[in-house]
């Protein structure tokens, strides 16, 4: 049988990164830059002050200590370079706000705290004493250009946008940016037994657990769900609803892929055109998991530009809801992020101390429910009790799976397993 390395090779063989596309800075965040992005300004724009204090010439303080003339002005953020009347005379320090520009003549800025006005009622100008013994030129102060100058590559093509990606980006002056786009994966559930949650399960009947974590899998990864509801186990049914998904970038099934009677979902698939890429992957829990390629489907509205050559990714997902689960984040999400732009497809795996005693026995490597969290030695895993791949609920308590492999194993407190990590 397939191992899970060959399968999700496999996968991400057939998943590369959709056709770029510019949207709003505001939308961009958790999308891959498309674009490599140059500053079109220096920054800070002139030298600035880090600190409210005093600008002040270093050489008019030998040992930082001393008593200086406060200039009439004082400078604050949102004044224009060189509006001050300048330069500063010696022994002179004009009061600045942090974030103004460094008036001309000055040198340094000593923090408020490090200084005290000296209260006179004749004195015609005030005078402010400084004591600050580690004094030296340029303290508190952002040279122009220091963060970055005009012309000068700020972020690279590939980068993901996190915040301060999105901060750069507004710096640079961009409001509108080049991204791979986020995957539409369409999301079927099937069975003759799934109702909705709005409805009461007759006698036999269950309610759907997979559409909705599927629906909510597929937005922490990145992609756009759009969950087309549940097909009966009919191969009309299937076919039409399938049809459908195909005009997606993914189309993610769940149920129906095992050996029973009505596990329709690998013929049908054929029957609308997608191609086996594999059936049955060596793991546990999620083993009869499916995956083909398809052609694009022509939505009935789409105009010829939008029509891209690359295939639909499908993926035959096992109907038990913690088997959809593993089997996402072993090959879906990597699917996601690859069509993303992610360099970084995942899936993402550590190295993690086991709090307790165990044995596995197992002829496949098993995905165990479990907690992963940092403590004073590192990583630490907790397994959760769970009954089993129908178990959903006791997943719940969990952040991880911990990986098991195959054989007959015995482990105890302190021994290091690995962990797939579910929170990426
Ligand atoms: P299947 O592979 O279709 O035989 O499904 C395996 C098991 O998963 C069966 O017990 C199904 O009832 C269950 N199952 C299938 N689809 C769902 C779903 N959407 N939500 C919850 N359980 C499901
Ligand atoms: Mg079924």
């Amino acid at each position: 049988m397939l191992s899970i390395d060959e399968a999700q090779r496999l996968v991400l063989c057939h998943a590369q990164a959709l056709e770029a596309t510019q949207v709003p800075l505001a939308e961009s965040l958790g999308m891959v830059l498309a674009e490599d992005v140059f500053s079109d300004l220096d920054s800070p724009p002139f030298d600035k002050a880090l600190m409210d204090g005093y600008a002040l010439r270093r050489a008019d303080l030998p040992g930082g200590h001393g008593e200086l003339d406060i200039w009439p002005e004082t400078i604050l953020a949102g004044q224009p370079p060189g509006s001050t009347e300048c330069p500063i005379p010696a022994e002179t320090a004009a009061r600045i706000m942090t974030g103004a520009p460094m008036p001309a003549g000055t040198d340094a800025v000593v923090m408020r705290e490090r200084t005290s006005e000296i209260q006179s009622e004749t004195a015609v100008v005030g005078r402010v004493l400084v004591n600050d013994p580690h004094l030296k030129a340029g303290q508190n102060i952002m040279p122009r250009g220091t963060e970055m100058t005009r012309g000068q590559q700020v972020l690279k093509s590939g980068t993901p946008i996190g915040p301060a990606a999105a901060g750069v980006l507004s710096a640079v002056g961009r409001v509108a940016v080049s991204v791979f786009p986020r995957p539409r994966v369409a999301i079927i559930s099937t069975g003759n037994e799934i109702v909705e949650a709005n409805e009461n399960p007759g006698p036999g009947q269950i309610r759907n657990s997979n559409g909705p974590m599927l629906t909510a899998l597929v937005a922490r990864a990145g992609g756009s769900p759009r969950y087309l509801g549940i097909a009966r186990d009919s191969n009309d049914e299937l076919g039409l609803l399938a049809s459908k998904g195909l005009q997606s970038d993914v189309l993610l099934l769940s149920g129906g892929v095992s050996a029973g009677d009505l596990d329709l979902v690998p013929g049908v698939l054929r029957e609308v055109g997608v191609r086996e890429v594999f059936h049955k992957v060596n793991l546990k829990p999620g083993k009869p998991v499916w995956f083909g390629v398809a052609d694009r489907q022509r939505s009935q509205n789409s105009d010829l530009k939008s029509q891209i050559s690359q295939p639909t990714l499908v993926f035959g997902l096992p109907g038990n809801p913690v088997s959809v689960m593993v089997c996402f984040e072993l090959f879906v999400r990597p699917a996601i992020r690859r069509l993303m732009g992610f360099a970084d497809a995942g899936p993402k795996t550590v190295w993690a101390t086991l709090d307790e005693e165990r044995s596995s026995k197992s002829d496949r490597p098993t995905y165990w429910p479990a907690w992963l969290e940092p403590n004073d030695n590192g990583l630490c895993v907790r397994l959760v009790a769970w009954k089993g791949s129908p178990d959903l609920r006791a997943t719940t308590e969990a952040n991880a799976f911990a990986i098991f492999p195959p054989g007959d194993h015995q482990y105890r407190p302190g021994d290091r397993v690995q962990v797939l990590c579910t929170e990426y």
